[in-house]
């Protein structure tokens, strides 16, 4: 069964207060109980020291005896053990050292059979023994009528004459168990009505404290919802106090920043790639329709015939670079690394070059640390590199102008870059180059290329592991890359490993 957070750190929650606050009440009710017994006890001790006192102080054996005279002294503890039967409901019986037992109690105290259980003569030998060694006894005994509770203690004579005391008897009170849990039964109501208000609280504190909790993971979950409905505006807040819910809902956000941009940058490729189809599908198709129709003259035919086959390369240059990307991008293009010379590369891309370097009367200067530089990388991949920053350094330096590419191994690695004294590019365009469609300095680059050899160009670089990046960009432009050195000593003369591959 799924339940929701909120539902489920509730539960929790109120399991957890619960079991503290059930634990807590019985704790507290224990001890409460013991100590009120404690207290009653002692009552009922001081009551057995003030009969004791009686029984010493106005009675002495003999007249104990004389149960049926008529004495002040008698009633008086008639009197005391009548009151402590009505106050406490305990029966009191006082015993002399011989084992005779006289019981004082008002009438209603001899009607209650449950109190009067007078205990084994071998108890009562036990407690007489102990109390004649002074010692105050509390005990529980049971009787037929149920549990009771017997305070017992010595009572003693003073004698007048020699001012000695002596140990007469003992004095015992009884009660009925019954009657000292009375005194704690209201106990469990009052904790009872405490505990449930300080349930009560707990409960309203935890909804009020579950529900702050599970709140911003909500808003999260439906600015989640909202992402993925397509809303890339969509944000968690931030300002929860919680610092670890703060940083997960500043994570999201960043997470939706990302999308956001990538959602951004999409459209912005589709506006671009349209854009870029649209110019040269326009003058193509101008001009042919300008031909067809007549409107181009005879003798301009064939100028207009060459722009159309300009714009068609364009075309299909474009074409080619956008699937070149996207083949890149969706990871199709698996790497496969190989041992070259990648100095024989460079030879080799110029060669291909040759024509559009001469056109323009441009200076090649080759400058190799050595006369073989072997790398580890896609040769491929490599060479159309090298290509798009020489086809950029060719088209961006005017004629006359001079392109030097050097190599350099330093470490594990071969820094390559290419160099030219053309155009240059201007520090604000500089960190946008290696974005897609973009062109700097639109005066100068307008019609020139598509704005993607650079954004290839990083793409295989970053697959590599290895960067790309303009050291400069005053006075022409400096491009560097980095390779992996190659770990194989190639052949003196062999170009590559995958030579006419
Ligand atoms: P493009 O096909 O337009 O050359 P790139 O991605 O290769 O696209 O380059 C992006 C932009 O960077 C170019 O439009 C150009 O403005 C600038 N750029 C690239 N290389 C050079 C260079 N060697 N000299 C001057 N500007 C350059």
């Amino acid at each position: 069964m799924k339940h929701r957070l909120f539902t489920q750190l509730l539960c929790v929650f109120l399991a957890v207060i619960l079991l503290s606050v059930g634990v807590s009440y019985s704790l507290i009710y224990f001890h409460m109980r013991a100590s009120r017994i404690e207290a009653r006890v002692e009552t009922l001790k001081s009551q057995a020291n003030d009969v004791a006192w009686l029984a010493g102080n106005l009675l002495q054996e003999e007249s104990l005896l004389r149960f049926g005279s008529d004495s002040v002294l008698r009633e008086a503890l008639y009197q005391k053990t009548g009151q402590i039967y009505s106050q406490y409901n305990a029966f009191t019986v006082i015993m002399t050292r011989s084992g005779r037992l006289y019981s004082y109690y008002s009438e209603s105290a001899l009607q209650d059979e449950s109190l009067q259980h007078i205990p084994s003569a071998e108890e009562l030998a036990g407690y007489m023994t102990r109390a004649l060694q002074g010692e105050e006894i509390a005990v529980q005994t049971s009787s037929s009528s149920g549990p009771l509770f017997t305070v017992i203690l010595p009572w003693t004579h003073v004698s007048v004459r020699t001012g000695s005391s002596t140990v007469m008897g003992i004095v015992m009170i009884q009660t009925a168990a019954q009657n000292i849990r009375a005194t704690y039964s209201d106990l469990i109501w009052q904790l009872g009505i405490g505990a449930l208000c300080v349930l009560m609280a707990a409960v309203a504190l935890t909804f009020f404290l579950t529900r702050r909790l599970t709140k911003p993971l909500t808003a999260m979950e439906q600015a989640a919802s909202a992402l993925a409905q397509g809303d890339f505006t969509a944000r968690a807040p931030e300002d929860n106090t919680s610092r670890e819910i703060r940083s997960l809902a500043a994570a999201f956000n960043r997470m939706a920043g990302q999308l956001d941009g990538m959602e951004q940058s999409r459209r912005d490729f589709v506006a671009n790639v349209s854009h870029e189809l649209r110019s040269p599908v326009t003058s193509i198709q101008g001009f042919a329709q300008g031909i067809l129709d007549g409107t181009v003259k005879e003798e301009d035919r064939a100028k207009y015939l060459s722009v159309i086959v300009d714009e068609t390369h364009r075309l299909s240059r474009l074409i080619a670079n956008l699937l070149n990307l996207s083949r890149m991008e969706n990871d199709q293009v698996a790497l496969a690394l190989s041992d070259f010379d990648v100095n024989e590369l460079v030879r080799r891309v110029l060669i291909a070059r040759i024509s559009a370097i001469e056109e323009k009367n441009l200076e090649i200067e080759p400058d190799f640390e050595a006369e073989t530089c072997p790398v580890r990388a896609d040769r491929e991949q490599i060479q159309q590199v090298i290509l798009n920053l020489l086809d950029n350094a060719v088209k961006y330096t005017p004629e006359g102008g001079k392109i030097r590419i050097t190599t350099v191994t330093r470490g594990d690695t071969v820094y390559l870059t290419v160099r030219d004294n053309g155009i240059g590019i201007l520090p604000e365009d500089a960190e946008h180059i290696f974005d897609r469609f973009y062109k700097a300095d639109k005066a100068h680059t307008v019609g020139k290329g598509t704005g993607l050899g650079l954004a290839i160009c990083k793409i295989i670089m970053e697959k590599h592991g290895q960067s790309i990046r303009l050291v400069s960009g005053q006075g022409g432009c400096e491009f560097e890359i980095t390779l992996k050195k190659s770990e194989l000593r190639l052949p003196e003369k062999a170009a590559d490993s995958s030579e006419e591959a």
